[in-house]
């Protein structure tokens, strides 16, 4: 059973108002709150730990950088990678996916019979580097349609697998919609039919259940720290051994080198061939303490509540005549995205719930492709994390229904 009043102490901004109102934050998919375990952990580095890692024979510095390392090895645990040195810091998707997409034309792997292959369902950050890189490399792009339900067409994936794909990239979980898709089955088909690399986008499954990246057998795994109750600039690109090996660094500089002279670099071992630069440490060392945290409750127990909290939702909401849940018969997690027709748009609707202290997201959600599919300009997103409850959905429907008595 999961103790929600101990989970909600942890996080002291639940404690704060919004226009006089108790704060109900369901704006979980943009960034989660943090526990004070996370914050505790970030300000005693400075406080206690302060040095830059990798550099220093001091004492400190040897302390931060151990602090940092140890913070790898929880995510590699984490995420069941095989090696800590295939977790490489970043500060968070975005940078992880540009990080793939430069060092693959920084290696000379993409030419313009190329292929790359991603979903009508990604986030910008899962689009636009793609789109860029095809522009470098002559490489073209192509899309796996959408439903009305928001499910991947797996058949165009199977018939446009070919020896020219070099890539598919895809997100486990949906930020707009909160699908969850068939990545196990998707990476079969991939294996089975082409030798094409696969990157999974996770930024929005890492914080709702269990994610094994040996088991999915990709070979990158890309997520966000500031969304599993890590601060924000962190993030972690997971990439199996061999393949990170055989590609050139994203960015140059410090602490990327085993050697370096005017005529020759020779680049330093994983992970640091792809960490230039003094990296977040306190943020780093803090995405470990989120780990922690997460562990500490459990995934089983985490899951659990999230999907309740999610089916509680979807059902009150739909209560409500007159109102849209887009992918409302997909399997789905964290997220429910809805409209009310003929009640103002979706942003109306949001200034109204923060009036109430109901912090949601409204608009397109960083993915306008998915709205064009709907033929709307965005919707209004709920999303979850593990410390909202039941009375926040009611509260969140009363709002909903307050709205649209405003609007219509
Ligand atoms: N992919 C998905 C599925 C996301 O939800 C997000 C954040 N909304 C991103 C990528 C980008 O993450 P970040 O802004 O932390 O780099």
């Amino acid at each position: 059973m999961i103790n929600l009043s101990q989970i909600r102490a942890q996080f002291p901004i639940l404690n704060r108002e919004i226009h006089g109102k108790p704060l109900i934050y369901l704006d979980n998919a943009a960034t989660s709150q943090k526990p004070l375990s996370v914050i505790e952990v970030e300000s005693n580095y400075y406080k206690e730990l302060n040095a830059n890692v990798h550099r220093g024979i001091h004492t400190l510095s040897q302390l931060a950088t151990d602090e940092m390392e140890n913070s790898r090895k929880k995510v590699q645990k984490f995420i069941n990678a095989k090696h800590d040195y295939e977790v490489i810091f970043t500060k968070g998707t975005t940078e992880s996916i540009n990080l793939i997409t430069y060092a693959l034309s920084n290696s000379g792997k993409l030419s313009k019979d190329d292929e790359i292959i991603i979903t009508h369902l990604e986030h910008h950050s899962n689009i636009v580097p793609w789109q860029m890189l095809c522009q470098r490399t002559g490489a073209k792009l192509k899309v796996i349609p959408i439903n009305e339900e928001g499910i991947l067409n797996l058949d165009f994936l199977r018939e446009n697998l070919s020896d020219r794909t070099k890539i598919v990239s895809f997100n486990y979980v949906s930020n707009a919609l909160g699908i969850v898709n068939p990545v196990q089955e998707m990476i079969s088909l991939i294996r089975q039919n082409s030798g094409a690399w696969i990157v999974v986008d996770g930024a929005q499954a890492v914080p709702h259940f269990k994610v094994d990246v040996q088991a999915l057998d990709c070979d990158f795994f890309a997520f966000s720290g500031h969304k599993m109750y890590a601060p924000t600039g962190t993030g972690v690109l997971y990439g199996k051994e061999a393949v990170l090996e055989s590609l050139e660094p994203f960015h140059g500089g410090g602490e990327m080198i085993a050697t370096c002279s005017f005529e020759k670099t020779t680049y330093a071992a994983l992970p640091f061939k792809f960490e230039a630069g003094t990296p977040n440490i306190a943020g780093n060392i803090a995405l470990g303490a989120a780990v922690d945290f997460i562990e500490n409750i459990g995934h089983e127990t985490l899951q659990q509540h999230e999907n309740n909290l999610l089916k509680y939702a979807q059902n009150r909401l739909l209560e409500i005549e007159k109102l849209t849940v887009y992918g409302e018969k997909a399997h789905r997690t964290g997220v429910v995205s809805f409209n009310l027709q003929n009640a103002g748009i979706s942003s109306d609707v949001g200034m109204i719930l923060d009036k109430l202290g109901i912090a949601v997201r409204t608009g397109h959600h960083c993915t306008q492709p998915i709205m064009d599919f709907f033929n709307i300009a965005g919707t209004v997103r709920a999303s979850f994390a593990v410390y909202n409850t039941n009375e926040e959905v009611d509260a969140l429907v009363e709002g909903v229904k307050k709205a649209q008595r405003m609007l219509s």
